[in-house]
């Protein structure tokens, strides 16, 4: 086979695998049929799989039977993701989403069928190589759930992992661009709940009430404070009350009312300082006006940072793929990714690879009913993580 007819097939590979992934998409820790067609593909390539591994997660091992030299007794993990989201698909495409409210929305569909790929090519190219590949499928992703349970199931060790790199698909960079950044990345992700209790009553005669309605309202505005008078203007922070719960009627004071919400910091300072702050001041406001306040604070996953050298290497690998002025070194946000609890126990890198094509349509946001991916970003991320993985053992 020529160079252009193996990328020929690999690439009708790809997205057969994508396409039958997207059609039978399954939820965290639900990913029975995804986690043995991976298992049985890695088996007849050669590896050793374990299965269970965090529940319904898959990890591949293969040794590289290369001439040994520089890192060749090291481990490097590669982690693709495997769940999808309970959301309704709305796309009129012949691979849509044969699983009713199950939709594979953030592109993890394409994290499998890219992982695969790499597991192929590293499997052919076993003599040319040497080190140890782990490849890590993991469940639970969106739930923030998976990488914990994996590693809890020794993912990282025997033998012990020594870099990890991952990847994401993403819609919002164009087809044929790559982001690698150094440092914190993606924001950690906490969330809250908060029970305020008044006093209920009669609606026309509020001295006799406590109202948690009002207090509800202000302890929503001043939470807002902790983003303008907390923060250094140039850290990151956001804190969304994303939902109010109270109140049964027009002429009733409750008793009650409940919020919550999400807080995201990039690390350091205010990760540590704002859950206090957030308590005191939802004490305090609500207890100005009369109420009791309890606040059930969840740390769901750390900020992800991505190591300074191991980013270097992605991005130079980047360059040789995309060309040097498709890698972008700078691009952050916000949302969170549980890659990050690999990132706090061994160096690595997470990277983006753009997915997004306004001319052909691919535009639409990560977990929206209309996602899709421009699929020939798959290539672009099997070459990025096969060399990565090579690279780095070399
Ligand atoms: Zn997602
Ligand atoms: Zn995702």
């Amino acid at each position: 086979m020529t160079a252009t007819a193996a990328n020929q097939a690999e690439f009708a590979e790809l997205v057969a695998a994508r396409r039958d992934l997207h059609a039978h998409p399954e939820l965290g820790f639900q990913e029975h049929r995804t986690a043995s067609l991976v298992a049985e593909r890695l088996r007849a390539l050669g590896y050793d799989v374990k299965t269970g591994v965090g529940r319904t997660g898959v990890v591949g091992v293969l040794r590289g039977t290369g001439p040994a030299g520089g890192r060749a007794g090291r481990t490097v993990l590669l982690r693709a993701d495997m769940d999808a989201l309970p959301v309704q698909e709305t796309n009129e495409v012949a691979y849509r989403s044969t699983a009713p409210g199950v939709m594979h929305a953030c592109g993890h569909d394409a994290h499998v069928a890219i992982g695969l790929a790499v597991a192929r090519r590293l499997a052919a190219a076993r003599n040319a190589w040497a080190g140890t590949v782990k490849l890590a499928f993991q469940p639970a992703e969106e739930t923030g759930e998976g990488a914990e349970a994996m590693i809890a199931d020794g993912v990282l060790d025997a033998p012990t992992v020594d870099a990890a790199f991952g990847l994401h698909v993403i819609s919002n960079l164009p087809i044929g661009s790559i982001s690698a950044t150094s440092g914190a990345i993606m924001g950690s992700v906490d969330n809250f709940t908060i029970r305020i209790r008044g006093k209920g009553g009669h609606a026309a005669m509020p001295q006799d009430a406590v109202d948690p309605v009002l207090a509800a309202a202000h302890v929503t505005t001043a939470l807002q404070s902790l983003v303008s008078r907390t923060a250094d203007p140039f850290d990151h922070l956001v804190v969304s009350v994303t939902r109010i719960q109270t109140g049964t009627t027009d002429n009733v004071i409750p008793e009650h009312a409940e919020l919550g919400g999400t807080v995201r910091t990039m690390g350091g300072r205010l990760y540590a300082e704002v859950p206090r702050r957030l308590a005191a001041l939802v004490n305090g406001v609500a207890g100005g006006l009369g109420c009791t306040a309890e606040v059930d604070y969840v740390r769901q996953t750390p900020a992800v940072v991505n190591d300074e050298a191991m980013t270097a290497l992605v991005a130079r690998v980047a360059g040789d793929v995309v060309g040097t002025t498709n890698v972008n070194t700078g691009a952050r946000m916000l949302g969170g990714e549980d890659f990050s609890l690999f990132l706090q126990r061994v160096p690595g890198c997470f990277a983006w690879v753009g997915s997004g094509n306004t001319a052909r349509g691919y535009d639409a946001p990560h977990h929206s009913p209309r996602f899709d991916i421009d699929e020939s970003a798959m290539p672009v991320g099997v070459d990025l993580l096969e060399r990565v993985a090579r690279e780095y053992l070399r």
